[in-house]
This record gives structure tokens, C-alpha cells and sequence, in this order.
């Protein structure tokens, strides 16, 4: 192959850009950009409901969904301009009933799409999920038992994880950065105070913390730290080394989301699986062949529409009607929507879709 590119090279050819034969398609006009960005989420799928999504996107899914609140803000906008036009006239032109309309067929649409991406963001976007706790209390082989692999070290020698490891794997139908990091506790030097805030940082920045606890011993003052740290966001306390005598542990009594399993064995892997997928989702149930749901690109741009239109909308309401600052509401929403479904997106949004691209495709 390296041969075959070098001969290529030799003969005056170059290696294709990022994207470049999907840009190629969408300059020729043969695809829109909201289906060209489908074809990156498609190449970068990790889960079958990711590649479900992608495929209804580039279907035409999402400029179908779009449509009506087009048209709807279109017809306002065209309403709107005669009133500046006639302004003698705008009173009858802009009845209550434009109000209505823009509330029932673009509002209300545009806040249940919005409100559908942030239930449901997690199986088109995947999550990030971190295993943290102290050290030696099994982190390292559930991240190892999790990823099917023997990525990390594991030893019954404490502190061998320094820098916070991460690998994709698919839990519970959800595409998910999974992430081994230091034991948390008493830090000794420089590297384990260094390992630590790294640890730290990526339990903050993580949707879902699984905090380890060792099942086997009663928990120390460390592992009921590390639950305190996770207590503000979403997590699940995995009681590990269920092979073995289970020791008393009442301080967990009084808390949800407790799981008892064997990184060993794989007894209890199922459950916490299914229970990181419903975390992650918030139980809602995942997209089926067809729907169709926004990319976080378009979802922005879907917010700064919504925002504009319920801003029109006031002035539409306004007892002292201002045609020409409802106009300016109703451009600013049709720009949104056209970088959300790739009509007359600006050069900027255009190079934005085919940077997320790989080399070619
Ligand atoms: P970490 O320091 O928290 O990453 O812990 P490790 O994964 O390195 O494990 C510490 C020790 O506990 C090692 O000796 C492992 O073999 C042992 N261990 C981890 N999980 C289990 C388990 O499910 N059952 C048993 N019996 N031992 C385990």
C-alpha cells in the first residue's frame, strides 16, 4: 500500500484532504451539507444507534424535520416585510394569528427538538465515564474487564495507574470514553500529588463517575472521601471483589446506585453495564430506525433560531408594533436555521462540517 501511494506520489498526485471527495459531492451539488455532516457521523460511529442516527440524517431526516419551522418563520418574515412596506397597513397584515402560527409551528417544534437532544444527546454523542477510587481498590481490572483487554497494569502493589488511562468501549448501547486514573487518597510525593489532580480533573469533567470501592474489607476513610467527591454528580458505587467473603460495609446503607460485582469472574459486568447505559440516558428510550436527532452543531445553532423566533414573536406582540426590529429577529432566526440545516450556511460553518473529517472520505 505505502508503495502503491509513494509510485502515486511520484506521478504527481497528492493525498486527499480531510473530507475532501464528501466536499467534492457537496460543491457538485450532488449532497446537502446536513448530509455530508451525516457522512462524518457515519465514518465516526461507534455504536450501531450512532450509525442508525447518522444514516436517517443523511436520509434527509433532519432538513424534513426543519421544513414547516421554515416555512412558518419564512411566511412571518414575509409578512413582516410588507408591514415595513405598508406601514399604514401592518395592523391588518400582522394579525394575532402570525403570532399564534410562529408559537405553534416553530416555537414549539424547535423546543421539542431541543428537548429531545438534551434527553437523548448521550447515544448520538456518546459519554464519558471515569472509574475513580483508591488506590488498589480494582480499578484497573474493571477498566481492564470493561474494555474486554488487559489495557491497564494491574497489581496488588498500590499506585500503579499515574496517568489517567483512556479507551472507547460501547456500555449499555452507548459509545463511551471509559477512563482508569490514580487511587485517590494519602499522596506520598510529587508524582502521586500529580497523578491525583489529574485524576481530579477527570472525574469533573466526566458525565458518569464509577467509584470503586474494594467489597472485600470494610471501606477506609479514603474510599468514603472519593464517594463524598462523586456525590454531586451522576455516579454508581461498584462494590467490587464479589468472589470473594463480603465484608460488612454499612456506611453505603443509605445510598442508591450500589453494585456488587467480580472484575474476576465478570459477575454483576452485565448489570453495570445496563446500569451505566441508564444512567447515561436517563432511561429514555434509544432513537429507532428513521428518527432522526441533531448533531450538537446544529443543536447551538437550533438555540440561537429558538431564541430569535421567541423574539420576534414579543414584537409581533408588542402593543407598539416596530416592523423593522421584528424583521431583523426573523433574519437572525433564518440565518440560525440555515446553519442548522446547511441551507445557505456561511463559508465558516461550511469549513467547520469538513474539518471533523478524516483524511479523504
Ligand atoms: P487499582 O489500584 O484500584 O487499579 O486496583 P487493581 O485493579 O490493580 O487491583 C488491585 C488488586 O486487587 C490486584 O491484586 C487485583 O488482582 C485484585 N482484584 C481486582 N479486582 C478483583 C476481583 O474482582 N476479585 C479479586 N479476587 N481480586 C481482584
Amino acid at each position: 500500500m505505502g508503495r502503491i501511494m509513494e509510485l502515486a506520489l511520484d506521478q504527481g498526485c497528492r493525498p486527499a484532504l480531510a473530507g475532501e471527495f464528501t466536499q467534492r459531492a457537496y460543491l457538485g451539488g450532488r449532497l446537502d451539507l446536513a448530509a455530508a455532516e451525516a457522512v462524518a457521523q457515519l465514518v465516526a460511529a461507534n455504536s450501531q444507534v450512532e450509525a442508525r442516527l447518522a444514516l436517517s440524517a443523511l436520509a434527509g431526516g433532519i432538513a424534513q424535520r426543519l421544513r414547516p419551522i421554515r416555512e412558518s418563520v419564512t411566511l412571518a418574515g414575509a409578512a413582516v416585510e410588507a408591514a415595513v412596506d405598508f406601514p399604514d397597513e401592518a395592523p391588518e397584515i400582522i394579525g394575532p394569528q402570525l403570532s399564534q402560527s410562529l408559537t405553534q409551528d416553530a416555537i414549539t417544534p424547535l423546543k421539542e427538538l431541543l428537548a429531545d437532544r438534551a434527553r437523548r444527546g448521550a447515544f448520538m454523542d456518546g459519554g464519558t465515564v471515569v472509574i475513580c477510587g483508591r488506590p488498589n481498590a480494582g480499578k484497573s481490572s474493571l477498566f481492564n474487564r470493561l474494555l474486554g483487554s488487559q489495557r491497564a497494569i494491574v497489581t496488588a502493589q498500590a499506585g500503579t495507574t499515574r496517568d489517567s488511562l483512556a479507551e472507547g468501549a460501547l456500555l449499555g448501547g452507548v459509545a463511551c470514553r471509559l477512563i482508569d486514573t490514580a487511587g485517590l487518597g494519602q499522596a506520598s510525593n510529587e508524582l502521586d500529588r500529580l497523578a491525583q489532580g489529574s485524576a481530579r480533573q477527570a472525574i469533573g469533567s466526566a458525565h458518569l463517575a464509577l467509584v470503586m470501592l474494594d467489597g472485600s474489607v470494610a471501606l477506609q476513610a479514603e474510599d468514603l472521601e472519593v464517594i463524598k467527591l462523586c456525590a454531586d454528580m451522576p455516579c454508581i458505587i461498584v462494590q467490587g471483589k464479589s468472589d470473594l467473603e463480603a465484608a460488612s460495609q454499612p456506611e453505603l446503607g443509605g445510598l442508591s446506585s450500589v453494585l456488587r460485582l467480580s472484575s474476576l469472574s465478570g459477575q454483576g459486568i452485565d448489570q453495570l453495564c445496563q446500569a451505566i447505559g441508564q444512567k447515561l440516558t436517563g432511561g429514555a428510550p434509544e432513537p429507532q430506525p428513521g428518527e432522526v436527532m441533531v448533531s450538537l452543531r446544529q443543536g447551538l445553532a437550533l438555540q440561537r433560531c429558538l431564541e430569535a423566533v421567541i423574539q420576534a414573536k414579543l414584537g409581533l406582540d408588542a402593543s407598539d408594533l416596530q416592523p423593522e426590529l421584528v424583521s431583523l429577529d426573523i433574519a437572525e432566526a433564518l440565518e440560525a436555521l440555515g446553519e442548522a440545516d446547511g441551507q445557505d450556511a456561511s463559508d465558516g460553518v461550511i469549513d467547520a462540517v469538513f474539518e471533523n473529517f478524516c483524511v479523504g472520505k
